[in-house]
């Protein structure tokens, strides 16, 4: 293979290797972009369930918090003229009272802090001064199964000297008091109600009503600041630790054998609640469908890049092999007529069209072997222009060559195919007669001198007369190769000349064999 060759067949290599590269980077190049995109869609949605789960929880404790109490004892007190009500939680927090900045905050009263160390029973009236006011008042426990959920703390204005006696001997106070507790059981049942309506319904049940009704969504946990569980949808977990250092903000991770989306909030979901962080479990199975989905994109766009990559270069390599092919067949096809040609000129007379010397020679060579090793007939006829240095004198050299190739001609029409005609020099012109005797030999040579002398040649309009002399002769088992039988053609064609030219003169010892002939015995 030549230099520029191999330079061809290393650049195309080369730009279909580049080809194949540049596509597969660019489709995994697109892939990595698919993957990323949908792992930010992924983040978004989650933040929206993120943000919709929080404020869900958050309606969850508000409803919870909010039992209405106030309206509860207005409805329910019509008559009574209730001074002052509040529900306490059991260590004294108020959840609910008639003024609503009390809300939250710790019962301060002298007489509840007595109560709760155990110097006043529950559930009696006492009578003290509020706010400079007299009342009587009464901490009412809330007990389920024995155990305080509550206190109710009821106070109603009495007068001063009601305050003094304590209500001793006071018919009237006594029916209030038979009135309040009336209304505390009535109260008491109405608490413990809702109470039970959301212990049916904690936050638990909720999470996991959420997730059931949510199809992606796999679980919902609350952690406090320390990785300990709160609450989660899946009660298993309850109380349970998570180590936070080595949870990832959002993470596709392996849960039961399927792709799942884990994700970590801050402790800013909750709103003013810094302490609790929410831990977010999402199907990740359609993503990671997408991500295979993509990946067999980039995969199989990388395949087609490399299968155009090998067609191309297939076909390339076919149409070089085909040009290359073609190319040869030409050059070959050029060489062989380039040598017919040269050998053809090698072996033609330029002015005549004759076999040239060379050729001529050649060929009576052969002949005259052929005849001699088959007892073949085989003759020879030596033709000279007579009086040609005159053509040339009187017509110019020109009309000489014309008259050699016009006499050429006419040579070559009276002669077969198997026979050959050469121009052996100047105007001497020799004609080779396979498979004839001497007899024929000479009737052909007639029928030459005759053609020669009938035609003059047309130069320029002018008639230039032309007669011939011709010697033949025939080969005969004495003799050793053709020059011998050559030489007698060229002695008779001189006696030709000296008896007078325009004739045909056989061999003297050719004609002597005449009868019989030279093979005949
Ligand atoms: P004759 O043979 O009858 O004795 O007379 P001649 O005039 O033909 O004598 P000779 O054969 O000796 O002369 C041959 C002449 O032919 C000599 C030369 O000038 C001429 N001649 C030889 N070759 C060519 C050729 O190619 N073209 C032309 N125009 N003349 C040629
Ligand atoms: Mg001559
Ligand atoms: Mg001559």
């Amino acid at each position: 293979m030549t230099n520029a060759k191999a330079f061809k067949k290393n650049s195309v290599i080369w730009w279909l290797v580049t080809l194949v590269v540049t596509l597969s980077i660019i489709s995994f190049y697109n892939y990595d972009i698919q993957k990323k995109l949908l792992l930010k869609q992924m983040q978004s949605d989650s933040k929206d369930i993120v943000s919709s789960i929080t404020a869900a929880i958050k309606r969850f404790q508000d409803i919870k918090s909010t039992m209405n109490l106030q309206k509860l004892v207005n409805d329910m007190s019509l008559d009574l003229d209730i001074f002052e009500f509040r529900y306490l939680e059991p260590d004294g927090v108020i959840s609910n009272s008639m003024f609503q900045d009390e809300i939250g905050k710790l019962h301060t009263g002298k007489s509840f802090e007595r109560t709760m160390q155990g110097d006043q029973p529950f559930g009696e009236f006492f009578f003290e001064i509020r706010d400079y006011v007299p009342v009587m008042a009464i901490y009412y426990p809330i007990r389920i199964k024995n155990e305080l959920v509550g206190i109710v703390d009821l106070a109603v204005e009495v007068d001063e000297n009601t305050l003094k006696s304590r209500g001793a001997e006071n018919p009237v106070i006594e029916y209030r008091k038979i009135d309040i507790l009336n209304l505390l059981k009535a109260i008491e049942g109405s608490i413990k109600n809702s109470i039970s309506i959301f212990s049916n319904t904690n936050i638990e049940d909720f999470l996991n009503n959420y997730v059931n009704a949510a199809e992606n969504i796999l679980q919902i946990t609350v952690i406090n600041r320390a990785g300990t569980v709160v609450v989660s949808s899946n009660k298993n977990l309850i109380g349970k630790h998570f180590d936070l250092a080595r949870i990832k903000k959002e993470q596709i991770i392996e849960l039961e054998g399927r792709p799942v989306y884990r994700m970590l909030t801050d402790g800013s979901v909750f709103g003013g609640d810094k302490n609790k962080q929410l831990i977010l479990l999402i199907d990740a199975a359609p993503y990671k469908q997408n991500e295979h989905r993509l990946l067999q994109t980039a995969l199989i766009t990388s395949i087609i890049a490399l299968l155009i990559a090998l067609f191309i270069a297939r076909a390339i390599y076919r149409s070089a092999i085909k040009q290359s092919k073609e190319e040869k067949e030409r050059l070959e096809r050029l060489v062989k007529e380039r040598t017919k040609e040269i050998e053809l000129l090698s072996k033609t007379d330029a002015l005549t069209g004759l076999w040239n010397r060379r050729y001529l020679e050649e060929m009576l060579e052969i002949e005259f072997k052929r005849a001699r090793r088959y007892g073949h007939d085989v003759s020879i006829a030596v033709v000279d222009l007579d009086h040609f240095k005159h053509i040339n004198d009187n017509y110019g050299h020109m009309a000489g060559d014309e008259v050699l190739r016009q006499v050429s001609e006419h040579i070559r029409s009276c002669i077969r195919e198997t026979d050959f005609v050469g121009r052996y020099g100047g105007e001497e012109i020799v004609v080779i007669l396979p498979e004839t005797d001497i007899k024929t030999a000479k009737v052909i040579a007639e029928k030459i001198r005759k053609k020669i002398e009938s035609h003059p040649v047309d130069f320029e309009g002018r008639k230039i007369e032309v007669t011939s002399s011709i010697g033949i002769s025939n080969l005969r088992p004495e003799h050793k190769d053709y020059h011998e039988v050559f030489s007698e053609a060229d002695e008779a064609l001189y006696i030709a000349k000296e008896e007078g030219r325009n004739r045909v003169v056989v061999s003297e010892k050719a004609e002597k064999r005449e009868e019989p002939g030279p093979f005949d015995d």
